[in-house]
């Protein structure tokens, strides 16, 4: 399968054609062991075409009652999901009692309230070092996106995905790693509704619902949505059940020299 597509830097809107619009531990501790290597999981892109066919990402089950799964799609290396997410929050950086400090601290409420919500579904603990996390979450506006007509469009979030070969307590493993990009200009109940659905892209649903009252909903309705509908769940729900998570392909990765690149910046467009 010669697809390079998903080997570097993803976007939703550019890989998926749709839309994106719309918070510690110790780094080290148990659930998320120290990540000692980390490589773009760029060699896949030559090694794709190779991958032996079991260990192409199986078909997904059929679409499920209640759910908006038949709008999900795997990444070539397999279903961008996790039991147990590594989360890393920007830390707030204004001085207190300013209203630079203010907005940043609305800002944080919006994003852990969101992840609460998440978490009544997954694994998450929050590190301290950018490093060891799978999702970032950065206290800015995503770039304005170029579209085909020329036209350039604003958007309040953005989740950007990347595949991995990570290497942790001595072993090499395939990870997603998303940037989520949410600014501060949103006011809270909205913020907090653009957090809860990036958030969703970020733990794996990378496709939208066609309901407004989803969090994932593809147009917000007039109403922002800040908890997760039983559609959100149990979308979720079949998500996890799903095999065919990110494999590694059936070559070595780089050495870990060469592997420690550094990390790009959320530069996602
Ligand atoms: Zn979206």
């Amino acid at each position: 399968m010669a697809r390079t597509q998903g080997v570097g830097p993803l976007r939703c809107a550019a890989w998926l054609a749709m839309v994106c619009l719309a918070a510690p531990a110790q780094a080290g501790s148990g659930s998320c062991p120290d990540a000692t290597a980390t490589a773009p999981l760029r060699w896949t892109a030559a090694a794709a075409a190779n991958i032996a066919p079991a260990q192409q990402p199986p078909a997904p089950e059929p679409a499920a009652a209640g759910t908006y799964s038949q709008r999900l799609a795997p990444t070539p290396a397999g279903w961008p999901v996790r039991d147990h997410w590594c989360v890393w929050i920007e830390p707030l950086r204004e001085p207190a009692g300013t209203a630079a400090a203010l907005r940043e601290r609305q800002w944080l409420h919006a994003v852990q309230q969101a992840l609460a919500e998440w978490q009544q579904l997954l694994g998450i603990t929050a590190v301290e070092d950018p490093d060891q996390a799978q999702v970032r979450i950065w206290r800015r506006r995503p770039p304005l996106q170029r579209l085909s007509d020329g036209r350039t469009r604003a958007s309040n979030g953005r989740a950007v995905l990347q595949l991995l070969a990570v290497q942790r307590q001595q072993r090499w493993q395939a990870e997603p790693r998303v940037e989520v990009l949410i600014g501060t200009t949103q006011n809270p109940r909205a913020l907090q509704a653009t957090a809860l659905h990036e958030l969703g892209h970020a733990f794996g649903l990378w496709g939208h619902s066609d309901q407004s009252a989803d969090a994932m909903a593809v147009q917000a309705g007039p109403e922002p949505v800040l908890r997760l509908s039983a559609r959100d769940r149990q979308t979720m729900q079949w998500l996890l059940r799903q095999s065919g998570r990110l494999q590694l392909p059936p070559a070595p990765p780089e050495s870990p020299a060469a592997a420690r690149s550094p990390q790009p910046g959320p530069t996602a467009d």
